[in-house]
């Protein structure tokens, strides 16, 4: 290559001096022509005045001689200027030639490195013009159609296609398309990338199409779509598995759980109460491992269905609350609940899962708190629509390092503590992913010996139905009230405290030492806690001028005929409910106790308040149909049973056709020959559009798919079991005014 010269920059000076050199360059031979022309001329003119006395003067011969030589000299630079003028302009032509030349060598340079790259590509390229014949392929494409290249331009030749794979146009109409071709070597998988372009030799469109061999991505593909659906079809059967063991040992269970429940019932010597009570405890704790580990395979394999429906906080809280509440006063514990009134009263989610997530926040907290207490608050988020349920204890804690891993299936903090607490390590990695499945996140702060606190946060919006209302809507109006509360500095009164202050009672909390100090003051309404001992309580009531109401655990129902002798107006139940608080501190009068709850272990209301009913029972384990059998008898009501479900639908046929249907019928899924969904669909058929038989679905099936396979069958409830009593009762009178509406 020939190099381009280069001048240096010679600056303004430089070119002010070539200007004036260029303009003598062109004034000097002129001046040399008009000095000579000048001289010439005077000597002819002299010549001519003297021509007639022919006198020879030396000095006019010189002057004509130096005139004639100005002149030629003058001439002979003018040529000589334009001479090198012509020079000049000869030699930058050939500068300009030379890097003309340079260019053109430049470009070609650049267009065979560009070829040799293109040939040089891996890829297969390929150009067509618009009647599909070649104008350019690449080597890479030669090789593989194993064609010189000379036969193929101009050929319509195409790569022996197998079969298309993906087909799909991107919007600026570049088209992608996967396609298997057979070569020498065997099939090929190539992702065509194929776009329009101008050719400038022909001036035509021609379709220029880029292939990748992706064989080897492809093939990763399909093994992996494979080893995916291997897994999925495992999982599956993995759950199936577990369905059916679930099933399988739910129902011998519901036969160990029922019995013992029967047992308990008849005459006892303690020592076989114990093993009575021992026995219902291993079943219950067998009974929970199951429903864990049915819930984490469910989840695990994606099946966690989420429902949407509006539901109230506090009810929901509150509830959880008094369903531990036994739980954690047997172990002395304090067990109180607040939800921010400034919360919309119903919201829409998942009221089901959610409750499970927080009975098992706060049954940890009650297994790992010794002692104190336990507290559920449910407050709003930092982000709009979230809602934090924050539950707290004051129990052993847990090691920094230990609290990511607890999220964890089958992970407890400390074996040996974990073992001496019991569980299985699933309660939190379920809550966790139930949680994250609504949309939010669980986090944990703890210090070892003080206490622990989980806080789940999931988005819950306000229900359309009672989003503007707050939690606790007439709450209000109580800013004329002012409340003492005396007890203990537990989370309870705190909260209670709190609460009030909320609804504007200007309220204050007193340890029972400093009680007699204020109690004679005047207040509205006095709260006294009955936990700091019947008789300072019996004191308090005899001194204070306000409505007395006094603090109980449900154990101490018994106390309240007492208490009310000794000058208590109305009473609370703890864990205490914010609309009981509401309703005690509204009321004027003193307050007509509200009827006792039933005392734990005691037959429900059902069992004696509800009218008999003639119920059919389809079951065909012997065991488990002993025990419907017996609580139904217990209940009050007369049970007629059926061991199949074909015997079910004749006898529920005969009672129909004689004019005395059955009140309810109980029907087992799984049954032999006809099962309880064909039998159901068999009585919804002879029922034709006439009075319904309710029909509740009893099974060992927990899953949803068999709940909703039950109510599509035409049933109208479903029970799963291990039956217990309190939730056949339920169940009954359920159906019970469900008869007595339609009637
Ligand atoms: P489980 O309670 O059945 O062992 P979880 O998954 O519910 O399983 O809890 C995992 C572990 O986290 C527990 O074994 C315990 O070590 C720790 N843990 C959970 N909640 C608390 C709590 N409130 N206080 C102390 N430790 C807790």
């Amino acid at each position: 290559m020939r190099l381009i010269q280069v001048r240096p920059n010679t600056g303004k000076p430089r070119k002010r001096y070539r200007a004036v050199r260029r303009m003598a360059q062109s004034l000097l031979p002129w001046t040399f022509i008009v000095i000579g022309a000048l001289a010439t001329a005077s000597v002819l003119l002299s010549y001519l005045f003297h021509v007639n006395e022919s006198v020879y003067d030396p000095t006019t011969f010189a002057i004509g001689t130096g005139g004639m030589f100005c002149l030629l000299c003058g001439i002979m630079l003018m040529v000589l200027s334009r001479n090198s003028r012509l020079w000049l302009e000869l030699k930058r032509a050939r500068i300009r030639c030379e890097e003309l030349a340079d260019g053109t060598w430049e470009l070609k340079e650049a267009e065979a490195r560009a070829t040799s790259l293109l040939e040089a590509q891996g890829d297969l390229i390929v150009r067509r013009d618009n009647l599909g014949r070649i104008t350019y392929v690449n080597d890479a494409y030669c090789l593989l159609a194993g064609r010189p290249r000379e036969l193929l331009l101009g050929s319509a030749h195409a790569l022996p296609s197998l079969q298309q794979g993906r087909d799909s146009v991107l919007p600026d109409r570049t088209r992608l398309l996967d396609e298997q071709i057979m070569t020498a070597d065997g099939p090929r998988w190539l992702a065509w990338r194929e776009v329009v372009v101008w050719s400038e030799k022909s001036d035509h469109a021609e379709v220029q199409s880029v292939g990748r061999d992706v064989t080897d991505r492809i093939e990763a593909e399909r093994a992996l779509g494979q080893a995916r659906d291997a897994a999925e079809a495992a999982s599956g059967a993995k759950s199936r598995f577990l369905a059916m063991v679930s099933h399988e040992i739910r129902t011998p269970l519901n036969g160990i759980l029922g019995m013992a429940g029967l047992l308990q019932d008849t005459p006892l010597t303690p020592e076989q109460a114990t093993y009575v009570k021992a026995t219902q405890t291993s079943g219950a704790a067998l009974l929970s491992l199951i429903e864990d580990i049915l819930d984490f395979s469910k989840i695990e394999a994606g099946k966690l269905e989420l429902d949407t429906q509006p539901f109230s906080l506090t009810a929901m809280v509150e509830d959880i609350v008094e369903l531990l509440g036994p739980r954690a006063q047997a172990k002395g514990l304090e067990i109180a609940s607040d939800v921010d009134e400034g919360l919309p009263a119903r919201v829409i989610g998942d009221p089901t899962r959610l409750r499970q997530v927080l009975l098992n926040l706060a049954g940890n907290a009650i297994k790992f708190t010794e002692n104190g207490s336990v507290a559920v608050i449910v407050e709003s988020g930092f982000l709009g629509g979230e809602i934090v349920f924050q539950v707290r204890d004051t129990g052993i804690g847990i090691a920094r390092e230990q609290q990511a891993r607890i999220f964890q299936e089958f992970e407890q903090a400390e074996g040996g503590l974990a073992r001496k607490f019991g569980g299985t390590g699933l309660g939190l990695a379920i809550s966790k992913r139930i949680v994250e499945r609504m949309g939010g996140r669980i986090e944990v702060d703890s210090v070892p010996g003080e206490g622990t606190s989980f806080r789940a946060i999931v988005p819950l919006p306000a229900a359309e139905d009672g989003g503007s209302e707050t939690a606790n809507p007439e709450a209000t109006d109580f800013s004329h009230l002012s409340v003492l509360i005396i007890a203990p500095p537990t989370i309870e009164a705190s909260l209670i405290e709190r609460q009030l202050t909320r609804w504007g009672v200007s309220a204050m909390h007193l340890a029972p030492h400093l009680a007699e100090l204020f109690a004679q003051r005047h207040w509205d309404a006095v709260l006294v806690d009955h936990s700091i001992g019947a008789e300072a309580a019996n004191h308090i009531a005899g001194i204070a001028q306000a409505r007395r109401i006094v603090l109980i655990t449900p154990a101490e129902r018994h106390r309240l005929p007492a208490l009310m002798e000794a000058g208590f107006a109305g009473y609370l139940v703890k864990p205490i409910r914010a609309a009981s608080l509401r309703a005690q501190l509204g009321a004027e009068q003193p307050i007509e106790s509200p009827p006792l709850a039933p005392e734990p272990g005691a037959p429900p209301a059902a069992e004696t308040a509800q009218k008999p009913m003639v119920v059919l029972v389809a079951e065909d384990n012997e065991i488990n149909a002993l025990l419907t059998r017996t609580l139904l008898t217990r209940l009050g009501h007369l049970p007629v049973m059926a061991d199949s479900g074909a015997l079910a639908f004749e006898r529920w046929h005969t009672a129909h056709a004689a004019g005395a249907p059955y009140d309810l019928v109980l029907m087992d899924m799984h049954m032999p020959g006809i099962d309880g969904l064909e039998a159901a669909r068999r009585i919804r058929a002879a029922e034709g559009g006439g009075p319904r038989t309710p029909i509740v679905a009893l099974t060992a099936n927990a899953f949803t798919e068999d709940r909703e396979a039950c109510f599509a069958a035409g049933m109208d409830g479903f029970l799963v079991k291990p039956l217990d009593r309190d939730r056949l009762a339920t169940a009954l009178a359920e159906a019970a005014d469900k008869t007595a509406m339609a009637a």
